[in-house]
């Protein structure tokens, strides 16, 4: 049975509206979720974010906040993995699946919790206004559809990979890629600029053969949902999202850019996991010492995996770049004792100008501090969002999925950002090649945090992009409006004459 892991709040009239929220369970799918349940709620609505106890517990520390808040936001808990699935207890996020090998069983794991989620859903009085769950989630729909409750898919990439995916998928590129050549090259059609994709970088969530019926799953509930909430804004992406919503052929939500809604060092500290809280302090004390827009910022996400040989060309790139430099380290990438040495002593040639994170870091704190003046990014939509948020330019080296899509929408449309070089994607963990060498990132660093015309112009659109990013969050902006309508169009009629 679902648990409510955090009481209702009390202290407001019956909110008119009630959001069910179902992240998928990774933390660039959970993060700008959780950041729209706390909007969603400040405009008056209840918001629910249903997850797995693990995920709940990381969410603790922004479930407080809004708490303090007095803001109507609760966590709710689906129990997981079930029995039999072979998963370790623990293994509730993305980011704790062990090889490559265990995303399947993960994969068939969420599947089960329909049941959970159909009771819960079931047992709430009065009925929820809206479901709104991660397009990787489509055990969602079936008590949606039987209850009679809209439906709305979350779609976390940029908009520019989503309207390429539908496009691949309405206009038979799959198809054609199926019996092409691995080097032939294949244009996107019906996307406003030019876009060509080769079989290694074909767009699409879930495209390996073996989960080739979850993404059956996951296109079917896509067509059969009532609307689409994005992550991204008018400014930014607009062209995108009018081809998207004619294609689709339903309701396009911008709402975003959703990192914006984290307003003080809080809600920033605890985004994502309480782990990062801890680590804030010391970030930001030695952020300070830095010379505005001087340091570059390297991180990969949370899910990609590099082993040492791929992270020693980078740590080299760093110290050899001359920059000041912040390098995120995965807690299991760290974990063997001579990469822990290797890191420790790379800080040690590098002090006062390298600082290595271990482990989970406050990425938003980061970005949008005065002495970071680039970042080094793996292009999760998320990660490069909050650069373009926050006007800092960035070196692109995708890795897989969307990213390749992001990093072309950030280098050849914004003109925010400088590519590594990388062209083919990677195995999410513990790749054996070493696509990207310590020169590559020096002359990528160099490019991005050095002057000339190119690094200035770079610069100053980034600025502009983020300067728009503010807006489109404030009373008035386009993101600000959208909420104000999709709020509106799913609060009870009678609430709504008052
Ligand atoms: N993140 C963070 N600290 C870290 C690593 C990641 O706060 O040490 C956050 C980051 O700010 C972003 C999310 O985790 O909101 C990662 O999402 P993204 O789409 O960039 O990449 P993914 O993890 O899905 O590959």
């Amino acid at each position: 049975p679902a648990v409510a892991a955090t009481a209702p709040v009390k202290t407001r009239p019956r909110p008119a509206s009630h959001f069910v929220l179902v992240p998928f369970v990774a933390q660039g799918h959970i993060i700008p979720l959780v950041d729209l349940a706390r909007i969603l709620a400040e405009r008056g609505a209840r918001a629910t974010v249903v997850t797995t106890p693990l995920n709940v517990a990381r969410l603790r520390g922004a479930a407080e906040h809004a708490a303090r808040a007095g803001l109507p936001l609760e966590l709710v808990e689906l129990p997981f993995p079930p029995a039999g699935s072979g998963l370790p207890h623990d293994c509730q996020n993305a980011d704790m699946i062990a090889d490559n090998y265990q995303f399947l069983p993960f994969f068939l794991a969420l599947r089960e919790l329909a049941g959970p989620f159909d009771a819960y859903v079931r047992a709430l009085a009065p009925r929820p206004s809206c479901i709104i769950s991660d397009w990787c989630n489509p055990w969602t729909a079936g008590v949606a559809t039987s209850l009679g409750i809209p439906r709305l898919f979350f779609h976390g990439p940029s908009c520019f990979f989503s309207l390429c995916e539908l496009m691949a998928a309405n206009h038979g590129l799959y198809e054609r890629i199926a019996t092409a050549g691995d080097e032939d090259k294949h244009a996107v059609p019906g996307v406003p600029v030019p876009v060509t994709v080769t079989k290694a970088n074909v767009p699409g969530f879930l495209i390996h053969p073996f989960l080739e019926e979850l993404r059956a799953e996951a296109m079917e509930a896509m067509c059969t949902a009532d609307g689409v909430v994005v992550n991204t804004f008018s400014d930014l992406e607009g062209k995108f999202l009018a081809c998207y919503e004619a294609e689709l052929g339903k309701p396009v939500w911008a709402l975003g850019p959703l990192c914006l809604s984290n307003r003080d060092a809080q809600a920033t500290a605890s985004r994502g996991t309480m782990a990062a809280a801890a680590a804030q302090k010391a970030i930001t004390a030695w952020l300070d010492e830095q010379a505005p827009g001087s340091v570059v910022y390297v991180s990969f996400g949370s899910i990609a995996r590099k082993l040492p040989k791929q992270l020693f060309e980078v740590g080299h790139g760093l110290e050899d770049s001359g920059e000041p430099f912040l390098w995120v380290v995965k807690e299991r990438e760290a974990a063997a004792p001579e990469v822990r040495e290797w890191l420790d002593a790379l800080e040690a040639r590098t002090e006062g100008r390298g600082l290595v994170v271990r482990g989970w870091a406050p990425q938003l704190a980061v970005l949008s501090h005065r002495a970071v003046g680039g970042f080094v990014t793996h292009c999760g939509w998320n990660s490069l969002l909050e650069a373009i948020a926050h006007g800092v330019p960035v070196v692109t080296w995708p890795h897989f999925s969307d990213q390749f899509f992001n990093e072309q929408l950030a280098v050849d449309v914004l003109g925010v950002g400088v590519p590594i070089g990388v062209t083919a994607p990677v195995m999410i963990f513990d790749d054996e090649t070493v696509p990207v060498a310590q020169e590559d990132v020096v002359r990528a660093v160099a490019a991005l945090m050095g002057g000339g015309k190119e690094a200035d112009e770079r610069r100053k659109k980034a600025k502009e992009y983020g300067e728009k990013a503010r807006k489109a969050m404030e009373q008035g902006g386009s993101s600000y409006e959208n909420l104000t309508r999709f709020v509106h169009s799913f609060t009870r009629s009678e609430a709504k004459e008052h």
